[in-house]
């Protein structure tokens, strides 16, 4: 027989998104329950932009902890197409430094302190069926079945879009970025830095642990891609940078890590609510890493859908959930016309389909021609 768990509010996942709606709702008094299954990932080397400062009273972040957990950005480098490489102090931003993050140590605060304020946690779950009139998940956790019933649904599930799967919602693709990412055992080496080359763009940066990661970021249909994708072959393109090159100037395939590959592409949910349930984080729109916003907004947006669904249970009106959707769609509007600019200022690949394809004006973008599915 399945134990029977009652909850307010159920999310699915439990990374930023997932951890910033369950503090809001949470302070408000609700019974927060959070299902994860941990997916397996490896860590990127997201920074933290200086932007999230605000949100941290709500989350219970500790800057000074942070300050000595992660690695403080204190500028970054670009070589972005023609001329000199530029620098940009943080200095001149209006909330200071951001972070390179240390994701695993970072989710772990962020969940410690959800679950100080009573919040439910089951990790490793998997999850075997949900509805979302009545709001129910059932799923397994260590050998156990369990019947979750709640009044309000939330999907946190990042690009896995687990809850608009199951309601056959669609998801909108802008572009087909994807990393290459190598590490680097390199204490010697710690500025963050871009450079825009033919074919992409590359991203070199210390992440705590005495390391350095390395990213290309490139179309799905590169030749990159397409051929010998091992170390040697991201040696060999790495080696036809100006800038980041000469970071590392003796770097050999054999102190390469295996190179992963992750999607980078920007992307949205048709559909971001509905009467007893919604997404946020990745789930509902995800951004190129050149932003450097994912997990910002994960966070900002996530404390917003907190207050829309603690709207929602207390006066059972709809309308702050809506706010809440034409938040997200107005956010990512103007997201997608800045990424445009942004890839519309290298001038230097006249001929390549990487920067072609890149900076389109969203409304332009033609799905076919980019060979987006
Ligand atoms: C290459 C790359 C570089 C990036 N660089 C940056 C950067 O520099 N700065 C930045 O801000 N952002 C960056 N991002 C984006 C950032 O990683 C995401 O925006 C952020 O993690 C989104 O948080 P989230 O909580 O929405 O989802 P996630 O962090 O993806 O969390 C989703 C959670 O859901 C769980 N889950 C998934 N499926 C299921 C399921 N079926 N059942 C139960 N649980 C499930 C997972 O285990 C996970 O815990 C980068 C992304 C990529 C791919």
């Amino acid at each position: 027989m399945p134990l029977h768990i009652q909850s307010d509010v159920i999310i699915i996942g439990a990374g930023p998104a997932a951890c910033s709606i369950a503090a809001s709702l949470s302070a408000n008094g609700y019974r927060v329950l959070l299902i994860d299954r941990n997916t397996n990932r490896s860590s990127v080397g997201e920074n933290l932009a200086s932007t999230a400062k605000p949100y941290f009273p709500i989350l219970k972040i500790d800057e000074e902890r942070l300050d000595n957990e992660h690695l403080p950005i204190y500028q970054m480098g670009s070589l972005w197409g023609e001329g000199l490489p530029v620098w940009k102090d943080s200095i001149y931003n209006t909330n200071g430094f951001g972070w390179h993050l240390d994701r695993e140590i970072f989710e772990k605060e962020l969940l410690d302190n959800v679950i100080a304020n009573g919040a439910a946690y089951f990790s490793y779950a998997t999850i075997s069926s949900l509805s979302v009139e009545p709001c129910t998940v059932s799923f397994s956790h260590q050998d156990k079945d369990y019947i979750a019933g709640g009044r309000f649904i939330v999907d946190c599930t990042g690009r896995n879009r687990f809850l608009q799967k199951q309601l056959a919602i669609k998801t909108i693709k802008y572009d087909t970025i994807i990393a290459a990412n190598a590490y680097v055992n390199d204490v010697n080496f710690s500025d963050t830095i871009i450079e825009a080359t033919e074919n992409g763009w590359w991203y070199s940066a210390s992440i705590p642990g005495s390391k350095k990661i390395i990213s290309y970021y490139t179309n799905s249909k590169s030749e990159y891609l397409k051929a010998n994708r091992g170390p040697q072959s991201f040696l060999d393109l790495f080696n036809k940078t100006q800038f980041v090159k000469t970071k590392h100037p003796h770097l050999e395939a054999a102190n390469l890590s295996t190179i992963t590959y992750r999607f980078a592409n920007s992307e949205k949910s048709e559909k971001i609510t509905g009467n007893n349930w919604l997404c946020a984080g990745d789930s509902a729109a995800a951004f190129d890493p050149i932003s450097s916003q994912g997990i910002s907004t994960a966070i900002s947006m996530g404390i917003t859908a907190g207050e829309a669904i603690h709207q929602k249970l207390w006066k059972g009106t709809n309308y702050h959930v809506r706010e809440y959707e034409s938040e997200y769609d107005e956010l990512f509007s103007n997201y997608l016309v800045k990424r445009q600019q942004l890839y519309s200022m290298v001038k230097s690949f006249p001929e390549s389909h990487f920067w072609l394809s890149n900076s389109f004006h969203p409304s332009t973008i033609n799905h076919k021609t980019l060979n987006i599915k």
